[in-house]
């Protein structure tokens, strides 16, 4: 098994989305509009799953035509979200040059239906794609347009198959369901970003590859329990975030949010959750010989 980080280009936001000023969630969401400092340019992740069953794509990522948000007449997309990517940076071209032709892709699972993560559908007509019930619900229609999704930009074609998660709890997630037959590719869910957004989780040896989608921008904001400036509901987002740490507390776990800049180097080394590596050579810190100055 292989995991893949595929980088559709980059987006910027506003500070106060990264991390929410404030409790209440209209709140929130005015500081959004308020908040006069953007990001530097943050990745964008999607992640393919090469596994003897099958490649399993999580998320699609941003496509191209996001660079037109700026006329939105949806106020956030219009002024609180930039976006950067080229064609050839959507994630069909990128699978392409790693090997695996769209037939190859058996099952898409979306964490949720933001449109930098729903983004290159197109490019998965055959694939079996897997949706939470309750996300599509918030992100189909007028509603969910004036919710800031854009399902008008989804193929005509577009039927996801309703993600079901059963009462089968992964230590502390209540509810999950498997993705593979072999058990080691599993959705959990870890709502609070959105009402029903799921996390993927790989296991391959004995290591927990946790596929986050948004449940925070990066892992630092994870391990301080730092709500986003979008969840909807504040205490629904710190008990996923807590539930996340009590997981890799007990479970040698790599954290991969889709826009942490530090997510596809952590992949790279398998850096796991709570090591820091030093950032002063450990020669100097210790070194081979003792001074002699104090050598008695
Ligand atoms: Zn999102």
């Amino acid at each position: 098994m292989k995991v893949h980080a595929i980088q559709t280009g980059f987006v910027k936001i506003k500070s106060a989305q990264v991390e929410g000023h404030g409790h209440n969630r209209i709140t929130r969401q005015l500081a959004i509009f308020a908040d006069r400092n953007w990001t530097e340019w943050l990745p964008t992740y999607a992640w393919a799953i090469e596994h003897s069953e099958g490649v399993i794509v999580v998320d699609t990522g941003q496509g191209a035509h996001l660079l037109q948000t700026g006329s939105s007449y949806h106020p956030y997309a219009r002024w609180e979200v930039v976006f950067r990517i080229d064609p050839e940076e959507e994630i069909g071209p990128q699978l392409r040059s790693l090997g695996i032709g769209p037939r190859d892709v058996k099952r898409v699972v979306l964490t949720h239906l933001h449109m930098d993560h729903d983004g290159g559908l197109a490019h998965f007509p055959n694939s079996e794609i897997l949706v939470a019930p309750g996300e599509i619900r918030t992100a189909s229609g007028w509603a969910g347009r004036i919710r800031g999704y854009l399902p008008n930009r989804w193929p005509s074609w577009f039927d996801p198959v309703p993600l079901e998660l059963g009462a089968e709890p992964i230590g502390p997630f209540a509810r999950s369901r498997r993705l593979t037959r072999a058990g080691d590719i599993v959705a959990v869910a870890t709502p609070g970003h959105t009402a029903d957004h799921v996390s993927i989780l790989v296991q391959a040896d004995d290591t927990t590859f946790f596929l986050a989608g948004d449940t925070s921008y990066n892992e630092s904001l994870m391990l301080a329990s730092r709500v986003d400036g979008v969840s909807p509901d504040e205490g629904t987002s710190i008990a996923t975030l807590n539930a996340i740490r009590g997981f890799v507390q007990t479970n040698p776990t790599v954290y991969l949010p889709a826009h942490d800049p530090q997510s596809a180097t952590r992949l790279a080394n398998r850096r796991l959750v709570g090591i820091v590596e030093p950032t002063v050579p450990l020669a100097v810190l210790v070194p081979r010989d003792p001074p002699r100055d104090v050598v008695s």
